[in-house]
């Protein structure tokens, strides 16, 4: 079997301008990053402000297990099967990081047939709006310190700036350290610390701003931290949202790819969804929207993460609808879930998926309470068996949920058709009622207990003492109507990664609140979650090398 990048690197990728073309994009509409990537302008949103929107198709998942679910692909191969069947559809995905890049097996960039492409640039420097990011992040912190050491004329505490310094990559011995250390010239000794780069606000600030203008007021209203007399002290305090901006006029454009059958791909930013808010850019969605008829776009990682972000976060400060939802299972991670260990996944095993099912009810009943219509899409794998697929079917036919049983990985956009006939069916004919799962008028505690409670399946939320004086502060500062983030372990619908299946009767513990105002939400931290991951005992990185020719081998 060939893997990812063999396939990738055997693909007929068309000139950047062709895609263009198809596009109908003026040469000023975009601009060229090397033969296959663009940048497209960020006017284009203003440019084409009385086009009608194309559809919005939201593409989620059951809880992540170390099996895959392959979330990405089945965007990437709905997308292209929407292209096969006469739909001008286009991809909207998130940048990939280099933590994980370095880290787990697996890129961010589909799999099989079903691949954005040049994979290899994507997974690693790409166009280079990471590293913009993290240089605006660490300008802030770098002028943060400066000021402090230079007389400290807004009086800031320094034991109480909350603004972290990041890097793309997952280095746990940054997560804690002391800065300034060495006498008078070297500054002020504080505490500080490291995010990676895709949990920063600043990142969150460009994937949820409408325009430039609208990303610096945002920078503008970032909380670095307090004074000595508990104000906050802001980024337009500190006079330098206009440098801060500066950094990222560029990040801020949508970048332009194609995928392995040269259907258009849109991908930009990158939040995790389990420490940040897991959501591409709302420019990258409207712009594909204004290009497309259908706009195929991913949230990350199961519908308790992701997809709870996407619909009460996203699409509130974009203002846009979803039209649809696709809930990705497979066969491999719901045997999981229903208790098989990771190398017993090959044989076939109907009872452990019985049980697994569960999971996947849960998610169901999730987008139910959104009141969207939604698809469940089984990503076919190699070792999956008829019987099981047939048990997932059966399961669904049942229960009326419409289901869909995918081979993209394998066979591209035609392994798709059946998921994308039925999605648009749901996405043109269905109505909605669509809800959020809490209002902005409730305070913080009530938003946390709901999204545990419907979201979740929580008994109930226990806030340590931090957490609770931190609500009371944050609804003083006039916080309080702010969405929230939740920063929740992937692996499990509770705070514990360890419970797989659908937990019930747990309570989720909030530890700590974090204010992300730029953004504009609420980052609420549960159990034991940590914004700099770490590498794992046997990192992706031992398998990469490159010739002396440039070729790359071993990046998935
Ligand atoms: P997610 O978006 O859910 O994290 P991806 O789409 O990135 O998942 O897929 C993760 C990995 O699993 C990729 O390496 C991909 O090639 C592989 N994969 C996904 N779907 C399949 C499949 N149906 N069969 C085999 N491998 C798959």
């Amino acid at each position: 079997m060939k893997t990812d990048i063999e396939i990738a690197q055997e693909a007929n990728l068309k000139p950047i301008s062709e895609i263009t073309e198809q596009l109908n994009l003026e040469i000023t509409d975009w601009e060229p990053y090397g033969h296959t990537k663009a940048k497209i302008s960020d006017s284009l949103l203003e440019k084409f402000k009385d086009r009608p929107d194309g559809k919005v198709i939201l593409v989620t998942s059951i809880n992540p297990t170390p099996a895959g679910e392959g979330k990405s692909t089945v965007t990437v191969g709905l997308g292209q099967a929407l292209n096969r069947i006469g739909k001008k559809a286009i991809i909207a995905l998130r940048e990939p990081s280099l933590g994980p890049v370095m880290g787990m097996k697996g890129g961010a960039a589909g799999g099989g047939y079903s691949q954005v492409l040049p994979m290899e640039d994507i997974n690693l420097h790409f166009t280079g709006d990471l590293h913009a990011i993290t240089s605006a992040n660490n300008a802030l912190s770098a002028l943060i310190d400066n000021h402090i050491h230079r007389g400290n004329e807004l009086n800031i505490d320094p034991r109480r700036v909350e603004w972290k310094r990041v890097i793309d990559m997952n280095d746990r011995v940054l997560r804690q350290i002391v800065i300034g250390l060495g006498g008078p010239l070297r500054g002020v000794p504080r505490e500080d610390g490291f995010n990676i780069t895709v949990a920063s606000e600043i990142m969150a600030i460009l994937c949820l701003s409408t325009s430039l203008e609208d990303l610096r007021e945002r920078v503008s209203r970032i909380v670095i931290g307090y004074t000595y007399d508990e104000k906050p002290v802001t980024v337009k305090d500190l006079k330098i949202e206009g440098a801060l901006t500066l950094l990222l006029k560029d990040a801020i454009k949508p970048n332009l790819v194609q995928t392995i059958e040269n259907t258009p791909a849109i991908i930009h930013g990158g939040p995790f969804a389990n420490i940040a808010h897991g959501c591409n850019s709302i420019m990258a969605t409207k712009t594909a929207a204004k290009l497309g008829d259908y706009v195929v776009t991913e949230a990350g990682f199961g519908a308790d993460l992701g997809a709870e972000k996407f619909l009460d976060i996203k699409t509130r400060a974009g203002e846009f609808d979803t039209s649809a939802v696709v809930i990705v299972a497979t066969v491999r991670a719901l045997k999981m879930h229903g208790g098989v260990n990771k190398d017993e996944l090959k044989e076939e095993n109907v009872e452990a998926l019985k049980a697994g099912m569960e999971n996947l009810q849960k998610h169901i009943e999730t987008i139910e309470q959104f009141g969207l219509p939604f698809v469940v899409a089984i990503n076919k794998f190699p070792t999956d068996t008829e019987q099981e697929t047939n048990f997932i079917k059966s399961w669904c036919e049942s229960r009326n949920i419409e289901v869909a049983l995918t081979d993209v990985w394998a066979n591209g956009g035609e392994g798709g058709i059946e998921l994308a006939e039925k999605i648009i069916d749901k996405a043109d004919n269905e109505n909605q009622d669509f809800q959020r799962i809490y209002d902005l008028n409730d305070t913080l505690e009530t938003k946390i207990r709901k999204v545990a409670q419907k979201v979740y399946g929580a008994d109930d939320i226990e806030l340590s003492a931090k957490a609770k004086k931190q609500l009371v502060f944050y609804e003083q500062q006039g916080w309080g109507k702010l969405p929230i983030c939740m920063a929740k372990t992937q692996y499990s619908l509770s705070d514990d990664p360890s419970l797989l299946g659908r937990p019930r009767g747990f309570t989720v513990t909030i530890r700590e609140l974090r204010p992300s105002i730029g953004a504009g939400f609420i980052v609420v931290l549960t159990g034991d979650m940590m914004t700099m991951p770490g590498l794992p005992k046997k990192p992706a990185a031992l398998n990469m090398d490159v010739t002396p020719d440039g070729k790359i081998l071993g990046l998935f």
